[in-house]
């Protein structure tokens, strides 16, 4: 039996399950993943609040995961400035889940979610898995936001959900604040649509998060994850911010006990370290900023980043350029983009190590273009 033989739905027919090559390679850049372990001490917090959480295992978790959220919510508003309380945030096992509950909310059969391509897959993937039928907008050829294509797109399209990946992955690109109160409002202009900004990536942009703008903006949602800056991709833990009636919302869907004990008090303990984990938020901000220079300087096109990773091209057959890096013992990513690759920035001397394998793949191939 193959998976088309069984009598599943529709739409998941031919599709492929997401997910990154997991080879086993000395240098891993492909999955944005922050390289930096979690310091000892906080190993050793999380150790001990995990044994107080496994002495109470006996019963379900506080279903409402209301110290989280509270310790969330605190983080948010020291990081942005901008005021949040427990009724404003939401966590999941991942932003994700986050995402998934949002759609099985505001999305579903007969309704429709719209991203600007080329973005995040698992926008895409989450909205066919609830039923939600994608719409693909345009971007401009530097991967900014096309206005006045999404004007029309968004018009003949009419969709419920409008997805906004600030900073986008997988191109680096932050979209900016006019153009997202642009985008609200031409949405609602049309129908009451709930736009999402996912900030997965927001520690390590430029630009300031766009949190303040749910002040008034009762559809706006802020999408944020411990995956990436907080070092903690295994722990599981992604949040959102919004009005609370957003927040009551997506509990109609959400499974009762969705966030482990274990999960809590460990996501707890990280926050407990919030201003050690942020000190590895600027050393990789300022290797992002040496693999954009570097790159250049090699004479390859690289995307503005506000992210943890860059995009860098162009070439003719770019399976082929991520092959040879490989063969230099350095994974990164090949999401599909015509022409581009990606690389997380990693330690200093994995990107170094980077660095000297697009070196000589680019010596290798001479002065024509790749
Ligand atoms: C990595 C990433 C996430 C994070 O997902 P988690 O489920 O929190 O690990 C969300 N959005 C984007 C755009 C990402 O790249």
């Amino acid at each position: 039996m193959r998976i088309d033989d069984l009598p599943v739905r529709d739409e998941l027919r031919g599709k492929s399950p997401y997910g990154a090559p997991q080879l086993d390679v000395p240098v891993l850049l492909n999955t944005n993943e922050n390289p930096y372990p979690l310091p000892e001490p906080l190993v050793r917090r999380i150790a001990e609040r995990v044994a107080e959480a496994a002495r109470n295992l006996n019963r379900y978790p506080d279903r409402d995961a209301v110290e989280l959220r509270d310790g969330l919510a605190g983080y948010l508003t020291r990081a942005t400035g901008h005021t949040v309380g427990r009724a404003n945030v939401w966590a999941a096992n991942g932003s994700n889940e986050i995402l998934q509950q949002l759609l099985q909310t505001f999305g579903g059969p007969g309704r429709s979610a719209l991203g600007f391509a080329p973005t995040y897959q698992m926008h895409d993937l989450i909205a066919r898995g609830t039923g939600t039928a994608w719409i693909s907008g345009p971007r401009n050829d530097d991967f900014t936001i096309d206005l006045d294509a999404a004007r029309a797109v968004i018009a003949a399209e009419r969709p419920d959900v409008l997805f906004v990946c600030s900073p986008n992955n997988p191109t680096g690109t932050a979209v900016d604040r006019d153009t997202v109160l642009a985008l609200y409002q031409a949405a609602q202009a049309v129908k009451p649509t709930v736009v999402i900004i996912d900030e997965a990536y927001g520690e390590f942009s430029h630009q300031p998060s766009l949190l303040p703008l749910t002040e008034g903006r009762p559809l706006l949602v802020v999408t944020r994850t411990m995956s990436k800056a907080f070092g903690a991709a295994g722990l599981r833990l992604g949040y959102l911010a919004a009005d609370p009636a957003v927040v009551d919302a997506v509990q109609l869907v959400r499974l009762p006990y969705h966030l482990s004990s274990v999960t809590q008090a460990t996501a707890l303990a990280a926050l407990e370290f919030t201003d050690t984990l942020l000190g590895y938020v600027d050393i990789l901000k300022a290797e992002r900023d040496r693999l954009v220079t570097e790159l250049r300087a090699m004479g390859l096109r690289v995307t503005d980043s506000d992210a943890n990773f860059v995009q860098f091209g162009h070439f003719d057959d770019a399976h082929a350029v991520w092959q040879s890096i490989l063969d230099h013992g350095v994974l990164v990513r090949d999401n599909g983009v015509p022409g581009w690759l990606r690389v997380t920035a990693g330690t200093p001397a994995e990107n170094d190590a980077f660095l000297d394998a697009v070196r000589s793949v680019v010596k290798d191939a001479g002065t024509k273009e790749l």
